[in-house]
């Protein structure tokens, strides 16, 4: 059995890690995208399955109790989201390496788990000036929610030194290839 290898990619909210994402996933087509279950509402275009495994606070309790999560977070106030275990195994057994974007205390608890054999990179953005400019842009959040990801931004900012890799994006093009490099070092591709 080969060792298998997971990439996970975390940031703060908005620095840009969902994007930096497709563009892998997009151009290698070994890597796969870990679809996580979470109980927020899908968002305008979100189809459950592809974004999420969209699920009630019961069903994901429920999921808790069966110890099917690698790792699960309360992300935001009441909202809760997880690896699931059988996710990460169907992408293994279709000979692929699975990409989980998560955020930044889920991803330090993967890192724990699977020592050696994933590669994990953290998306700063250049301030969180920025940061707050590009999540009023997105027009996904209200106000309320925008200070909240701000907050929780620069919280995560003080984990950089747990990540393998920290990869400031100031230029999408730029960190694209940068992160790209990275995995391709690290997959042997
Ligand atoms: P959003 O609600 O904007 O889709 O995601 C909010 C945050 O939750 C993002 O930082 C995203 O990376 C993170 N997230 C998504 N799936 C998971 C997961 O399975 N576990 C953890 N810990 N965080 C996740």
């Amino acid at each position: 059995m080969p060792i298998q290898k997971l990439i996970i990619i975390t940031a703060p909210s908005g620095a840009g890690k969902t994007s930096i994402t497709r563009y892998l996933l997009d151009k290698y087509p070994l890597l796969s995208f870990s679809v996580s279950a979470a109980t927020r509402k899908p968002r305008q275009g979100e189809k459950d399955g592809f974004d999420y495994y969209f699920i009630s606070a019961e069903d994901f309790q429920q999921k808790i109790n069966e110890n099917a999560f690698i790792e699960w977070e309360m992300v935001y106030e009441g909202k809760y989201y997880g690896t699931l275990k059988n996710e990460v195994e169907r992408i293994w057994n279709a000979g692929k390496v699975p990409v989980l974007d998560i955020d930044v205390q889920g991803a330090i608890h993967v890192e724990k788990q699977f020592p050696g054999t994933c590669l994990s990179i953290f998306i700063q953005p250049p301030s969180i000036d920025e940061l707050k400019r590009r999540l009023e842009l997105r027009k996904t959040d209200s106000l309320e929610s925008i200070q909240t990801r701000l907050s929780k931004a620069k919280y995560e900012l003080s984990f950089t030194e747990h990540f393998d890799k920290v990869i400031v994006n100031d230029d999408l093009e730029k960190a694209c290839h940068e992160t790209e490099a990275v995995i391709c070092a690290f997959l042997g591709w």
